[in-house]
């Protein structure tokens, strides 16, 4: 049986519900994580739990429990479940109050969780890359912070999914590419592997930040610049990252054809190696 986590207890998912008052619901008034398992050992649990910090810190949200008790209970949820390679969905809001825009003085945040199977890219898609559309930038400024209000990427998503492609990549107005629905972007140009900063632009995703290590630790040439569509057509190469898909080659930007290149096909096989190993290290609890 599915088990999820609310405030406090595990219990049936279908039974796992919150308050119709809740302010995740009137105002997206929350933050959320996803964090990876492989074998039941999490995957860059750390830097996951300082984003959330910063999140949650940055919206004046309370933490609902200390990290050490956040760790247990998310390895108490995973143990419940029957899933060995899994995706745990971590959602805090404002908690529940009568709908009022200001904070409530004296409202607990909730806490929320959910685990999943971690339904990965197809190998066909992994070897042979996929397809982005592009999508006009019409997010708030604030993009750094994991937001549950999220309805500018569900649109870009679903344009996507209509044209067949796996994502859509956010174009600024001056051609500027930040970075996908749920994903982080990067162009290849002469072995440069090119990535907007991190900075309130985007999200700082977890798995850009290990793969970048990775580039680094293995000499490929890293340029964090901001970069245009006009050079994505251009490129060399070009991939996505994120928790759920790992990293991904691109091979088609509206329509208009990415070579496929080694720079992506290594950092796949480095990453690989890296969650594997993560697999083996003993379970901090
Ligand atoms: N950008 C956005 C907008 C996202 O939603 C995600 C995935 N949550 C990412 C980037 C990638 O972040 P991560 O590698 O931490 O999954």
């Amino acid at each position: 049986m599915r088990i999820s986590y609310v405030n406090g207890s595990f219990i049936p998912h279908e039974q796992a519900t919150i308050h119709i008052d809740d302010r995740g619901t009137d105002f997206a008034d929350g933050v959320y994580e996803v964090i990876a398992y492989k074998n039941r050992k999490l995957i860059d649990l750390e830097p996951h739990f300082a984003r959330l910090k910063n999140s949650l810190a940055f919206l004046h949200l309370a933490e609902p429990m200390n990290s050490n008790t956040l760790r247990t209970t998310i390895n108490t949820l995973i143990g419940k479940n029957k899933i060995d390679d899994g995706l745990l969905y971590l959602r805090i809001t404002r908690g529940v109050a009568e709908r009022a825009h200001p904070f409530p003085s004296d409202t607990k945040t909730s806490l929320v969780m959910t685990v999943k199977e971690w339904k990965k890219p197809s190998d066909a898609e992994y070897t042979n890359g996929v397809k982005v559309i592009t999508h006009p930038e019409i997010r708030w400024a604030w993009r750094h912070i994991k937001s549950i209000c999220l309805l500018p990427n569900i649109m870009a998503k679903q344009k996507a999914a209509d044209l067949n492609a796996k994502e859509a990549w956010f174009v600024e107005k001056d051609g500027t590419i930040t970075e996908g629905s749920s994903s982080n972007v990067y162009i290849v140009k002469n072995g440069i592997v090119i990535t907007q900063p991190e900075s309130n632009d985007i999200l700082g995703g977890i798995t850009r930040k290990t793969i970048l290590n990775l580039a680094q630790e293995n000499n490929i040439k890293i340029d964090e610049r901001k970069f245009t569509l006009t050079e994505a057509i251009s490129a060399d190469e070009a991939f996505m990252t994120s928790t759920s898909m790992g990293i991904i080659a691109v091979n088609e930007i509206d329509g208009k054809k990415i070579p496929l290149g080694t720079t992506a096909r290594r950092l796949q096989g480095l990453y690989e190696s890296y969650v594997n190993a993560i697999g083996e290290l003993p379970q901090i609890n």
